[in-house]
């Protein structure tokens, strides 16, 4: 179930809805080193296993690869004079962070570098 804009707390819409980014170090699951799936904050879509997050010293959690490539949409980003790629929660069209090419080598190479905002992390063992 998609969560109304309206009822989303102020620090998830202005990430999931307006593009926006959280302070590096601060979101909840930097530095989480728990088990389970992390689910779209908005929607519940699974997006990330934790068994793919890896510390990248950014202050985001980041991972190599999503849980499912169905569940989200990549779109090429220009904003800020970037030149990078968002990666957008396919059900509900959440902005989640972007993807880059400096993720681990032997893991395929690509860093998803996620906002904690965005994330709710289901425990293995619930
Ligand atoms: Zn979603």
């Amino acid at each position: 179930m998609i969560t109304p804009d309206k009822e989303l707390p102020p620090e998830l819409y202005a990430v999931a809805r307006k593009g926006g980014t959280e302070m590096p170090f601060t979101g909840k699951y930097v530095n989480n080193h728990e088990q389970g799936m992390f689910r779209c904050a908005v929607c519940g879509t699974e997006l990330f296993s934790s068994d793919t997050k890896f510390e990248s010293g950014t202050g985001w959690p980041s991972f190599t690869e999503p849980a499912n490539l169905q569940n989200i949409e990549l779109r090429h980003d220009t904003s800020d004079g970037m030149n990078r790629t968002e990666v957008i929660c396919k059900n509900c069209g959440a902005h989640l962070g972007h993807v880059f090419d400096d993720g681990p080598k032997e893991k395929g190479g690509k860093r998803y570098c996620i906002n904690s905002v965005c994330l709710e992390l289901q425990k293995k063992d619930q």
